[in-house]
């Protein structure tokens, strides 16, 4: 067997040309957008108005297999990819496995995570459609910061909703979307229509992404030149995520590696749909028969307690319908949970792969995942965003399973990014004040009241 260095690197011409569109290799597909007022399906005309009009071609497309990256995005790709695929010696000997684990860290850019692979993309075909302006929210702050890079590099203007408790939390990722130029408003705000609704109806509330996506929803309606983005959930922010799984892939290639297992952190889905990508091509068309985990939080269970429904994206009940588990829009998580990965609803490609059979999913506690982001960080020196750990909580699960049965599998999991931010948390789970929050069914129950009829 060769020797497997720390790091498998590929040059600057290794990072893929192409974006890999899982929807042209499902045998079934996911169901579509429906337009909320007639239930029909939305048209391309109908998402333009809120969309970006390559994207919505991107979201539409069920045929091309592989969609070009244009040189423009390609060229920003090279300043900070490819990203290392690092071969976890140290957790290996740490936890006495024979299993070859590996993980893809998206965390060495600025904005400190994969989400900067969509947003550079994303603002490239604003741009090129002429738009000056553009609108978003962020939860935790990474999407904000990471499409706030993107717009001063393409130079244009962006509202960033962020969730009002987030601000509180996360007040140095304010500064950093505001050192990159963006407008950060908390939300709920006085800006909006349904931002002032939310609050007359929830006084002093903290926000939800949900609400903070329509508030963007609305000013992006309401001003000249502008389309609203966002970063995850939709197919076509899976679609450019596929670079993580493509260069993972191309890095593992070399050494004649295919994954036993892959493992990845799924919030709305997109970075472990882009992990995933290639592997599951293949494993649709017959040529691997890798085990694909998506691990969430237990406080905010979509696809291990949700319903495979249609439902809104957002709080303010303004997006297309999407097929997807959910646990309502109008679920809110509980405000102790620190781990990110808070979205009431799943990718309607990650879900339609589940409800198929292709991916398992679990769900973990927040002190857990925190406790395995501190062994991670005391073996391997990285300090994990606690989105990652979660994916890294099933990595060395299936890492003891192997201990355990003495089988030599290799685990892949992607380490999405850094930890630097979230500081607040790590220092609540080191001095104990860390708790867990499972939500009882009957808390669920008044998530899935909020489901629209579709019948
Ligand atoms: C946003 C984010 C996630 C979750 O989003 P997905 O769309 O599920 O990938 C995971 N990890 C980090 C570091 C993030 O910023």
């Amino acid at each position: 067997m060769t020797n497997i260095p720390y790091k498998i690197y590929l040059s600057e011409d290794e990072i893929p040309k192409v974006w890999y569109n899982m929807k042209a290799v499902m045998k079934e597909k996911p169901d579509g957008f429906l337009n909320p007022a007639t239930l029909k399906p939305c048209t391309a005309e109908e998402l333009n108005q809120v969309f970006v009009s390559d994207l919505v071609e991107q979201e539409l497309n069920t045929t091309d297999r592989y969609i070009a990256i244009p040189e423009g995005i390609r060229d920003f790709y090279k300043m900070f990819r490819p990203s290392p695929l690092v071969r976890a010696y140290c957790l290996e000997r740490e936890l006495d496995t024979p299993a070859e684990i590996y993980y893809k860290f998206e965390g060495t850019n600025t904005s400190g995570s994969h989400k900067l692979n969509s947003s550079a993309a994303q603002v490239y075909y604003a741009k090129k459609q002429g738009l000056t302006h553009l609108t978003t929210e962020t939860g935790a702050g990474q999407w904000g910061t990471a499409l706030s890079m993107a717009c001063a590099y393409y130079h244009v203007d962006l509202t960033v909703y962020m969730v009002k408790v987030s601000v509180q939390q996360k007040p140095y990722r304010k500064s950093v979307m505001e050192t990159y130029g963006a407008k950060v408003i908390p939300s709920p705000s006085d800006n909006t229509a349904v931002g002032r609704r939310l609050q007359a109806e929830n006084p002093g509330t903290g926000g939800s992404l949900g609400c903070a996506i329509s508030e963007a929803i609305e000013t992006s309606m309401t001003t000249e030149n502008c389309r609203y983005v966002l970063g995850s959930v939709l197919d076509h922010v899976i679609l450019h995520q596929t670079i993580i799984g493509q260069e993972t892939k191309a890095a593992l290639d070399k050494y004649n590696i295919t994954p036993d297992i892959v493992i990845g952190c799924i919030g709305g889905g997109s970075n472990f749909g882009g992990l995933i990508a290639p592997y599951m091509g293949d494993r649709i068309e017959g040529k691997n028969n890798i085990q694909f985990i998506g691990i969430e939080p237990a406080s905010c269970p979509s696809l291990t307690r949700g319903k495979y429904a249609y439902d809104f994206g957002d709080t303010g009940r303004t997006t297309p319908l999407m097929k997807m588990y959910t646990l309502g829009s109008g679920f809110i998580p509980s405000s102790n949970h620190a781990g990110g990965l808070r979205f009431h609803g799943m990718s309607p490609i990650i879900s339609k792969l589940y409800h198929d059979g292709y991916i398992e999913a679990r769900s973990v506690e927040q002190t857990k995942v925190f406790e395995a982001a501190t062994m991670f960080a005391r073996s391997e020196g990285t300090l994990p965003a606690p989105e990652s750990a979660h994916a890294l909580h099933g990595a060395i699960e299936e890492a003891l399973k192997c201990k355990e049965t003495g089988e030599k599998k290799t685990i892949v999991f992607g380490l999405t990014g850094t930890g630097y931010f979230d500081l607040t948390a790590y220092e609540s789970y080191n001095n104990g004040t860390m708790t867990d929050y499972i939500p009882t069914d009957k808390d669920l129950e008044k998530g899935f009241a909020s489901l629209p009829k579709t019948e």
